[in-house]
């Protein structure tokens, strides 16, 4: 399995794309997360990888929650999918229940306006297909199998953890520090832990107090413009990087 990691920025970064990912899987693109300038950051994290990426063949998005620094691509995504390509699909949008019954309030200004097809209203259904995650119970994409877990932040948050045959992705989502989420996140090979210094995210020096093999499994994304994280295992995410995992 490999991650590609597209964006590790915060809120407010001036300098990176919104925190996300994409992870290989049988043959497709999963996409972590979807922030603004999406098509932008695609061609950014290829050109720094070489992995080719293409919005048109990334069939799932895992959106972790609403905040615009993970979810203000849709709206191009949704209308690349429809009008960038001759074959227009609807990739898959999973979200916990909560996030997909509000969803439609941030999208539908900009999407519910008439198309060619239906002359008339616009819906969410239109553009994706609402794809509802219940924690605990595991799901299976592009070959992987995810589960999810609700976290600790200011909105209904998802942790993800993304598994294959034979090794684990763990992906924090925006949190607090919360012992019990980190726990659950540490049956994967790897984690990618959100770091940051604002109200409702985890601070490096919570991190910090973990045990050492938890730590050296944690990459740090998130991280606020100019953060300069002390030496030790857990090391910042850099965008364009191709994290395998389990190597
Ligand atoms: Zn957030």
């Amino acid at each position: 399995m490999r991650l590609i990691v597209t964006g590790i920025g915060d809120a407010f970064s001036a300098f990176h794309f919104g925190s996300s990912g994409l992870v290989e899987g049988s043959g497709s693109l999963v996409a972590i997360d979807c922030p603004g300038r999406v098509l932008a950051m695609y061609r950014a994290a290829s050109e720094r990888s070489g992995v080719p990426i293409d919005v048109q063949r990334i069939d799932d998005i895992l959106l972790t929650h609403l905040h615009g620094d993970h979810s203000n691509g849709l709206e191009t995504f949704g209308f690349a999918r429809r009008y960038l390509t001759e074959r227009p699909s609807r990739p898959r949008l999973h979200a916990l229940p909560e996030v997909l019954d509000r969803i439609w309030e941030k999208l539908a200004p900009a999407m519910d306006g008439a198309t060619r097809e239906n002359g008339g209203i616009s819906t969410l259904e239109d553009y994706f297909e609402p794809c509802p995650m219940s924690p605990g119970t595991e799901f299976q994409i592009a070959g992987m199998t995810v589960s999810c877990r609700r976290s600790l932040h200011s909105v209904p948050t998802a942790g993800l953890l993304i598994r294959d045959e034979s090794v684990c992705l763990g992906w924090s989502g925006d949190s607090e520090f919360e012992r019990d989420h980190v726990d659950w996140l540490s049956q994967a090979d790897c984690i990618v832990h959100e770091c940051g210094d604002h109200f409702k995210h985890t601070r490096w020096d919570e991190l910090d107090t973990l045990p050492e093999q938890i730590k050296s499994k944690i990459r740090l994304i998130h991280l606020p413009d100019g953060a300069e994280v002390p030496e030790g295992p857990m090391r910042p995410l850099v965008e364009g990087e191709v994290v395998h995992i389990g190597s």
